[in-house]
């Protein structure tokens, strides 16, 4: 990370021979530190160069992948402090804590709620991402069996957390393959539990202070398990807060390649409150955490942290799109509406919730203007006569219809003369409603028109 293109230019054959495609080795090189080329593109780098190149351009905080398939995420490679600055990258994982010693009947309930509360927006699935299965009861055939029974409940990853070293071993050989997290490796038990890591291609968790950590992460590495995590043993809400921005500052402005991994924190461990639980996992969200352990994926906690978690997680630079096209909403047919609008995300959402609520069948067609919203797409000039028409007239939509009215949002009914005159006799322009919770009785109030 941080590479410029002079340092890369040393690494580099020097051929100038223009095989990559660049006239020259610095032009390469200057694209390689912009990110915008591969390495791979010369074919005359030497293995020890790339191997040079590969370290030194390694993020700052290790990307941890957890889990497999569809549910499979990363944690950490972040590169900024402040989101204003430019983006985060990787949304931290929302844990639930699965407990060897709760009943089967409380198990049973938070497995529910972990597999099968969700909420959409804009796009997005707003869900838990991680089972943490604890052996809290310090019986070892209670907490493998308790692994075992999670593993079968969910295709999301799994962290197993024990002080016994044979259930530890014994639940993560269970899991290999998975990409489970194994928990925890402290500077007593360090060699065990990364040869467990090791031999079940388990990421690992290291417990320890910030000042020990430093040094027992190198001896990690050294030991050939790269995928850490870190707990800092915070359990207070300062603690956790200090820890982190200590840790993300340590790892971006000081380069300290030995804590450049993602955190892991317990607000379950920190409170019985559930309301205070939800506050202190937000506070993990904003500041820079990787897993968060919560105590149950209840939709009063998963949703105000989910909202979090998207809001700060979503790049500012770049407007939520959705793709252009035509999208069916209540099977419609080829004498249903058709209305058009912007490729904003937020407008396609409310507009095609509000059409599905209304049960009206509908043909929604959706336009690219670089995801703005109606009337910022208009002002820039995206959103406009001489763009929608021939957009209509190539969208397909004259397929699917009979009819040739499409309904334009009402915000930019000044353009509705124009986009007449464009799309020709055949077709007609309807003004539709400025606000999105008119559309319902709108649409109801012209069918059969
Ligand atoms: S292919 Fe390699 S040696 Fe040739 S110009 Fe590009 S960077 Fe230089």
């Amino acid at each position: 990370m941080g590479l410029t293109g002079i340092q890369i230019l040393k690494l580099l054959p020097k051929k100038n021979c223009k095989e990559c495609g660049d006239p020259t080795c610095l032009a390469f090189a200057m694209k390689l530190a912009q990110g915008k080329a591969e390495l791979a593109k010369c074919p005359y780098v030497s293995e020890e160069a790339k191997a040079e190149l590969a370290e030194a351009s390694a993020p700052p905080i290790r990307g941890v992948v957890l889990g497999t398939g569809d549910n499979q995420l990363k944690i950490g490679e972040e590169l900024v402090l402040f989101r204003h600055d430019k983006t985060f990258v990787n949304a931290p994982a929302i844990a639930v804590l699965f407990k060897d010693s709760e009943t089967d009947a409380a198990i049973d309930a938070k497995l529910k709620n972990f597999n099968d509360i969700s909420f959409e927006r804009v796009g997005y699935l707003l869900k838990a991402h991680l089972a943490a299965v604890k052996n809290d009861s310090g019986d070892a055939g209670k907490f493998t069996a308790l692994v075992e029974k999670v593993k079968n409940a969910t295709k999301k990853p799994i962290m197993i957390m024990s002080d016994n070293l044979d259930a530890l071993a014994k639940g993560a050989a269970l899991l290999k393959g998975l990409k489970a997290v194994v928990y925890c490796a402290t500077e007593a038990n360090l060699d065990k539990v990364v040869a467990i890591a090791k031999d079940n291609e388990c990421s690992l968790v290291l417990k320890a202070s910030i000042e020990k950590a430093e040094a027992l992460t190198a001896k990690i590495v050294g030991a050939g398990v790269k995928d850490i995590i870190l707990d800092t043993e915070a359990r207070s809400a300062k603690a956790m807060f200090q820890d982190n921005v200590f840790i993300r500052r340590a790892a971006l402005k000081q380069k300290n390649r030995n804590l450049g991994y993602p955190t892991i924190v317990f607000p379950c461990e920190m409170t019985t409150d559930p309301i205070k639980e939800t506050v202190l996992a937000a506070l993990a969200i904003a500041k820079y955490a990787g897993i968060i352990v919560i105590s149950d994926a209840k939709p009063e906690i998963l949703l105000p942290l989910g909202i979090q978690r998207l809001n700060i997680y979503t790049d500012p630079q770049r407007p939520m799109v959705v793709e252009q096209g035509i999208y069916p909403i209540n099977n419609p047919d080829e004498n249903s509406q058709v209305i058009v609008t912007t490729n904003f995300a937020l407008t396609y959402f409310i507009v095609a919730a509000v059409v599905e609520a209304s049960r009206v069948p509908t043909w929604l067609v959706i336009m690219d203007v670089e995801g703005m919203s109606v009337l910022t797409a208009w002002s820039a000039g995206k959103f406009v006569a001489d763009a929608i028409a021939p957009f209509i007239k190539k969208s397909g939509i004259s397929d699917k219809v009979k009819h040739r009215e499409v309904i334009i949002p009402g915000y930019v009914a000044q353009i509705s003369g124009e986009l007449q005159e464009e799309l020709g006799d055949e077709w007609q322009v309807v003004i539709g409603t400025r606000e999105a919770a008119d559309i319902p009785a709108f649409l109801k109030g012209r069918q059969g028109k």
